[in-house]
């Protein structure tokens, strides 16, 4: 999993990615994914560590195109 270094807004036009609010389910406050994430072959917005720990964030994932993945995969997975 990454952590590009994009623009929140650049990000999710890019992606079609739409910011949800997630409660977590240890402590209960509500947490919106508002961080840019990366696995191999999907896209996406996850909530920011808090003192629950990173295992209660949640996040959200869209699959990227096929050009977008080989782009990726040449500047992170070869
Ligand atoms: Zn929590």
């Amino acid at each position: 999993m990454f952590y590009p270094d994009f623009e929140l807004e650049y990000w999710v036009s890019k992606y079609g990615l739409e910011i949800a609010t997630n409660a977590c389910a240890k402590c209960g406050q509500l947490f919106q994914t508002k961080v840019p994430v990366l696995i191999k072959g999907y896209a996406g917005l996850e909530t920011e560590t808090h003192e629950c720990g990173r295992k209660y964030n949640s996040a959200i994932f869209t699959p990227i195109s096929n050009d977008s993945k080989k782009i990726w995969e040449n500047i992170f997975f070869s």
